[in-house]
């Protein structure tokens, strides 16, 4: 079955019309070193330039707090995994993050502990919440970084930056956020919000993969992962990834343009999926009800296992994920779904739509057409299912 509805945003975004045009010229005209000292080199140089502007506007940082790299999983390898190396010899070797955070961040937390780190993660409640009070009483004297995600990817809520933010400070201590589902599609103010560290990615917000951004704010010193060449303020080594980074700017500055009017259309086609999804029986909306991404609509759909779902979806050509990407293929429930307290046998029913700036009334009624018909059949089929409604 060929495509007929996208509802994975949250995996990844198309590259915009206006982003891939942006770009173009940099392959093949302005295809210049961004190093190079003559014209072609310095008209790269200002391209990226102008992307640091574009990038930083749409934060509420200044553009030489923007450090371009590959990505969300670099950004938070380097603000959480380098830093806290960097720091502990004066700080100390305790680290905060969540329960609910990315694999980029867990991963790297993991690895900061095969060197002796201390790392404390932080509960959230049943909606995904991390409470300001937990953070108080765990941080300490020689806790060096608190990182909290803006918002989760595969349940959508968004947790009170601010107030984290204030905290940690008050801590004495940095703060960093993987934003990475957030830029782009709610409001951010890194000044405003207290936001130390931040990582962003282009691939989540219209722009290409493989390129994306940290914003570490002016006056805090975190060593580059990569090194190399003095690219990117000797922040970070490498022949700049230049459509790529002309790209993310253009995507930037696109969603910053559109930003509430998109956030209001994308609210109203999610609430009325949630709407309608939650009229099939035994199923459960996950995640905050009001607090959450405006495209993200994540629910568990009792009795079913969220893969024959996502497969059977694909057969009507919708595409649709059971949560998150990156635990596509292992059979255990997630590990979000298991912090906010979702049974085993419930997690296992997962299923994450998550809507865009492609997605329309359409895709809606599409999806809520065919969703009943899928569960139905699935739950027909399942030895369970006449015990499981008794
Ligand atoms: C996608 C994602 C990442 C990883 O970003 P990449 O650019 O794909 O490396 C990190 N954190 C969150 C919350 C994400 O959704």
């Amino acid at each position: 079955m060929t495509l007929k509805v996208y509802a994975d945003n949250a995996a990844t975004t198309r590259v915009s019309d206006e982003v891939l045009e942006a770009m173009y010229p940099y392959f093949s005209i302005h295809y210049g070193n961004p190093s190079s000292l003559y014209s072609l080199g310095r008209e790269a140089k200002i391209a990226i330039e102008k992307a640091r502007e574009q990038a930083a506007a749409l934060i509420g940082a200044e553009p030489n707090e923007i450090i371009f790299n590959s990505g969300g999983s670099e950004a938070d390898n380097t603000c959480i995994g380098v830093y806290a190396r960097f720091v502990a010899p004066k700080k100390g070797k305790h680290v905060i993050s969540t329960k609910i955070e990315h694999h980029a961040v867990l991963h790297t937390l993991d690895a900061l502990k095969k060197d002796g780190f201390e790392v404390t993660l932080l509960d959230v409640d049943e909606y995904g919440l991390v409470s300001p009070e937990a953070l108080k009483k765990a941080i300490r004297s020689d806790t060096s970084v608190v990182s909290v995600m803006f918002a989760n990817n595969e349940i959508g809520t968004i947790e009170p930056i601010a107030e984290l933010a204030k905290i940690t400070r008050e801590g004495g201590a940095v703060f960093h956020t993987d934003a990475v589902q957030a830029v782009g599609h709610v409001a951010i103010d890194v000044k405003e919000m207290g936001i130390d560290m931040l990582s962003l990615s282009a691939h989540k917000l219209y722009g290409p993969k493989g390129t994306g951004a940290m914003y570490i704010r002016r006056g805090l010193y975190c060593p580059p992962l990569i090194h190399g060449g003095g690219q990117e303020n000797k922040r970070r080594a490498g022949t700049e990834n230049l459509a790529g980074i002309v790209g993310l700017g253009k995507a930037c500055e696109i969603a910053g343009a559109g930003l509430e009017k998109e956030k209001e259309r994308v609210t109203a086609l999610r609430n009325r999926l949630v709407e309608g999804v939650l009229k099939i029986p035994y199923t459960r909306l996950t995640g905050h009800p009001t607090q959450r991404l405006p495209g993200n609509a994540s629910f568990c759909i009792e009795a079913i296992e969220g893969e024959s779902l996502i497969l059977m979806l694909d057969m009507f050509g919708i595409a649709a994920s059971t949560g998150s990407a990156c635990s596509t293929g292992s059979l255990d429930p997630s590990h979000v779904l298991m912090a906010i307290g979702l049974p085993h046998e419930i997690a296992h029913g997962s299923l994450r739509f998550t809507l865009g700036h492609y997605s329309t009334d359409e895709d809606v009624d599409y999806i809520l057409e065919k969703l009943p018909q899928v569960v139905d059949r699935l739950r027909a089929m399942s030895p369970v299912w006449d015990d499981y409604i008794k």
